[in-house]
């Protein structure tokens, strides 16, 4: 998906754009890249392949490279990042963690306007960043063309532009991603990120988030409002259930208080009897675990081990093959944790279920007697269309999907059909439960209900983006029904 962090501050701030953006290191996997305003007055620019390494490891040298009082950082999923642009608005750097669905019908509208080209990313894609800054360019101010830019795309962006030693921070139009402001109150920095977790150990304090479709200025001693945040709100609900740090608020909801009451949600709800332990699929999968295991009265144990020391949650091949293996060799099992054991397991989701199956078969060869997993989140029964959650995902690498068609023997995409597989409790949902419970080779499962994830995190259904698991886009003019 991607991270970001800008810093502004009265001395030089290197080190906190350098820890500030390694600290979103953890929501992208493909380029890392840093900009600054230096002090002789132009950009420096640093932009690094962190596919298979850190980012820290990568980026360190620009701790005695950059000087400045000004910079942006970001992790991307795929495109290089930051751009620097010069524009009849000035010169910037901008980064942006964006998906743009309507990219190519966007470049045409473009060429069709006297547009010359585009610079391409690999296999011949366009780098959403740069169609970000080339619609900001044909408003009058940064301003207008960020709003411009938010009306024109599908899908969503949240932007921080560097010019003359301040920042502009946006958030996206209906909130998907999250923007928050700290403040640092001893020299009047200022500093915009995804994950309210970067502050604490920089000094600086959170401020606010920003609404949706807000944009801001800051320098220092100096926030200014330059565009009032819209009426929809829809944050994704994955930030609780699996992107965000744990020590990251979102709209002032602590992630790992939300995953306790989602992990305490599910255990009440269930019959904790026949199990032995509880364990969390690591990372994301541990608090919910916690959250459950605390609930139930089943002692918390672990299975399963993260390799940690060379495996970064961030890493994460585009190939399925290499995927699985990845998977399999950062887990490893504790035999004498397993063996004779009824073992219950929390994962975020179960988007493929691939690595699941793999995992419980690992399990039942080492002497488990008993499998049994349970979803923090509802099954993924739509791919996401606002974010880069993962670029491969088409409606049949979901399992919830494949059972689905599966059962009816047919593509499935009306929403009757579909709203029948997506409410707990009808003949329908528990036989798609049933078919991924096979495949995957489990005791039993069982996913969280969409009411309890909502009501775990806390926040109102009608603020929360909910869309993969019921098909309900309410910034599209209200949830009637189900799309594909
Ligand atoms: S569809 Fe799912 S992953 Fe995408 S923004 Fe909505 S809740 Fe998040």
């Amino acid at each position: 998906m991607g991270g970001f962090f800008g810093v502004v501050s009265s001395s030089d701030c290197v080190s906190e754009l350098f820890y500030g953006t390694d600290y979103h290191s953890h929501l992208g996997t493909r380029r890392g890249g840093l900009a600054m305003c230096s002090r002789d007055g132009y950009i420096i620019r640093r932009i690094h392949d962190i596919t298979n390494a850190q980012f820290r490891s990568k980026f360190d040298g620009v701790l005695n490279e950059f000087n400045g009082n000004c910079g942006i950082g970001v992790i991307s999923d795929f495109e290089d990042q930051p751009l620097l642009v010069s524009s009849r608005l000035g010169n910037y750097a901008i980064v942006t963690v964006s998906k743009i669905t309507n990219i190519e019908e966007l470049a045409r509208e473009s060429f069709r306007g006297g547009c010359s080209h585009f610079s391409e990313m690999s296999h011949g894609e366009l780098n959403p960043t740069e169609m970000i800054a080339s619609l900001i360019n044909r408003k009058e101010t940064i301003a207008e063309g960020i709003g411009f830019a938010m009306d024109s795309i599908q899908g969503s962006c949240s932007i921080l532009i560097m010019m003359d030693n301040k920042i502009i921070a946006a958030r996206d139009k209906f909130g998907r991603t999250p923007v928050s402001i700290g403040k640092r109150d001893t020299d009047g920095a200022f500093a915009a990120a995804m994950e309210t977790s970067a502050f604490p150990n920089l000094d600086f304090t959170f401020l606010r988030d920003l609404g949706p479709g807000e944009v801001v200025e800051f320098s220092v001693n100096h926030l200014v409002r330059l565009r009032e945040p819209g009426p929809i709100n829809q944050i994704c609900s994955f930030f609780w259930v699996y992107f965000g740090y744990p020590s990251s608020n979102f709209e002032g909801i602590n992630t790992e208080c939300a995953r306790y009451r989602n992990g305490a949600g599910i255990a009440r709800n269930d019959d904790c009897s026949e199990i032995d332990s509880v364990g969390g699929i690591p990372d994301s999968g541990v608090a919910h675990a916690i959250g459950y295991a605390n609930a139930s009265g089943k002692p918390y144990q672990r299975a399963l081990v993260k390799y940690t020391p060379t495996w970064p949650r961030s890493f994460m091949p585009q190939s399925q093959a290499a995927r699985v293996l990845v998977a399999k060799m950062k887990l490893i099992p504790i035999e004498d944790q397993i063996r004779g054991k009824r073992l219950l397991f929390l994962d975020d989701s179960v988007v493929r279920g691939t690595q699941f199956k793999d995992i419980t078969r690992r399990l039942y060869e080492r002497g488990a007697k008993a499998v049994h997993l349970r979803s923090a989140s509802p099954p993924i029964m739509f791919p996401c269309k606002f974010l880069n959650f993962s670029r491969s995902r088409s409606v049949l690498d979901l399992a919830a999907r494949r059972a689905v068609e599966t059962l009816e023997g047919r593509k499935v995409d009306d929403a009757e059909t579909l709203r029948e597989y997506t409410t707990p409790g009808t003949a329908q949902y528990n036989a798609m439960v049933e078919v991924v419970r096979k495949e995957l080779g489990l005791t039993s499962l069982k996913y969280q209900t969409l009411d309890d994830l909502v009501g775990a995190i806390g926040l109102p259904r009608e603020k929360i983006c909910t869309f993969c698991y019921d098909g309900c886009d309410r910034a599209c003019g209200g949830c009637r029904e189900p799309v594909r």
